[in-house]
């Protein structure tokens, strides 16, 4: 795997050091930026895999730096770093598309987990299939790009957020997605969202292109946890 490039916004020196130090021991290539104009700038020389941003800066908020960078690069992983009590802060910045956050002060080891989580999530957002062909499954037919469907029932037409989640489900094939991280990659919704949209999309997404919706081979329910799609169904 090519080493995962992270721009880290940090004005506090001896943070922002440490953070180096062990971020660059865990084999990652670290930029550093001091300020929002630095952080700008050394975004738009990218790409990077991951961003660790401060909210308090000399020169802006965080917050205006995290709505332009989600505006410019909408898969990017952003990590925020508040200050604790802050609250407002975290809301209004994963409202601006922040992926995360954690309060400091906090634990090396935490954060160390959470920049490898959030990187091993979005590779899984990385399509190993090309929209520009159609996918196969079963007796399916799906082009993505058109939104178009041909099934053992007839043909389909796709709604946008049904393509999009398929497309999420096809790219992670085999994979188990939370469902956080679908109400995340399909809705763009904050992870603790409670919400039944989701199930009512998997009933569909089963009556349109199971042999038997109840009875799902592909869109399999993961008990407590999420959905996992599988392509070829394992022979019992
Ligand atoms: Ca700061």
């Amino acid at each position: 795997m090519k080493q995962a490039r992270i721009l880290l916004v940090e004005d506090e020196t001896h943070i922002a050091q440490g953070l180096i130090f062990n971020l660059e021991l865990e084999g990652y290539l670290v930029n550093h930026a001091e300020t929002g104009a630095d952080a700008m700038q050394a975004f738009s020389n990218g790409p990077h895999d991951l961003v660790i941003l401060d909210l308090m800066l000399p020169d802006c908020h965080g917050i205006d730096l995290c709505r332009q960078m989600r505006k410019a690069a909408s898969q990017l992983p952003i990590l925020m770093l508040t200050a604790l009590g802050e609250e407002q802060d975290r809301i209004k910045g994963l409202k601006e598309g922040a992926d995360d956050y954690l309060s400091k002060p906090f634990s090396l080891d935490e954060l160390l987990l959470r920049v490898r989580g959030m990187l091993r999530r979005s590779a899984w957002y990385q399509p190993t299939y090309s929209k520009e062909e159609d996918y196969l499954f079963s007796d399916n037919r799906i082009d993505l790009k058109n939104l178009e469907a041909v099934t053992a029932n007839g043909n389909i037409h796709l709604t946008e957020l049904e393509g999009r989640m398929l497309e999420t489900f096809f790219a992670c094939e085999g994979e188990t997605l939370t469902r956080a991280v679908l109400l995340k990659s399909v809705w763009g919704m904050a992870e603790d969202t409670e919400t039944r949209t989701l199930d009512n999309f998997i009933v569909r997404l089963r009556k349109y292109f199971e042999v038997d919706p109840t009875k799902p081979k592909h869109f399999l329910t993961v008990r407590g946890r999420g959905y996992r799609f599988v392509r070829e169904p394992e022979q019992k």
